[in-house]
């Protein structure tokens, strides 16, 4: 059995120092294991600051770029967060340390029963789940304080965009293949402001 509780301290450190300084936000993902969202083989690697394969060839990301996203998400508990690509429910997992509710959307059902199963292990229990194409939103439970995309996509869909409140902020990866940035969206009263944050790869949305 490995000493997770070190390899995790590690990882913090290693967070920190490549500029995360939202104690929140480390403190969140210290408390979701890792370790229970990648495939067994792939265990002993669950600290290290990389993207991991999960099942259906999709990937788990990469514990920075997951800090980042979660930081400029800005939340100060009381959102209600849409998120679009369940994967493993390593980011939604770790959502639910900061936020009211999280609202999650997968398109893959095995994808989607797994998460299920280890998020309520964990005994979470402020998560929403559903089967679906997310590139249509929630629109029952719109709108929005926060909309959060884990896949990528050359443009983000309008139905997306509209079902964030006003003053809500939304972080996706957006642009083509190799040339993918993470975007962080704050909507105003009539527009929505867009600032270029990182670049990434993510697996591409695919609406169906
Ligand atoms: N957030 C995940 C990683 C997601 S990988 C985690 O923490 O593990 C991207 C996921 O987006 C994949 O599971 C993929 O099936 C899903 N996806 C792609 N297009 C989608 C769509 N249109 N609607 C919902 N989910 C989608």
């Amino acid at each position: 059995m490995e000493d997770f509780q070190n390899l995790k301290a590690q990882l913090t450190m290693t967070l920190r120092g490549l500029g995360i300084t939202d104690s929140s936000v480390l403190s969140a993902m210290e408390k979701v294991p890792r370790e229970d969202f990648v495939p067994v083989a792939l265990r002993q690697h669950a600290y290290e600051n990389a993207s991991l394969p999960i099942p259906m060839d999709q990937t788990i990301s990469q514990p920075y770029v997951i800090a980042r996203m979660t930081s400029a998400l800005k939340l100060t508990g009381r959102e209600r967060i849409l998120e679009i690509g369940t994967g493993s429910g390593y980011q939604a997992s770790i959502l639910t340390f900061l936020c009211r509710r999280v609202y999650t959307v997968e398109r893959l059902h095995p994808l989607l029963v797994e998460a299920e199963n280890r998020i309520r292990a964990l005994r979470i229990s402020n998560i929403t789940f559903r089967l679906g194409d997310g590139s249509l939103g929630w629109p029952e439970t719109a709108p929005f304080d926060r909309i959060i995309l884990t896949c990528g996509c050359t443009k983000i869909p309008d139905a997306l965009l509209y079902q964030l409140k006003i003053g809500g902020i939304m972080v996706a990866p957006v642009g083509d293949g190799r040339d993918q940035q993470l975007v962080v969206i704050t909507r105003t009263e009539n527009d929505f402001a867009k600032d270029y944050i990182l670049p990434v790869r993510f697996v591409p949305m695919v609406e169906d």
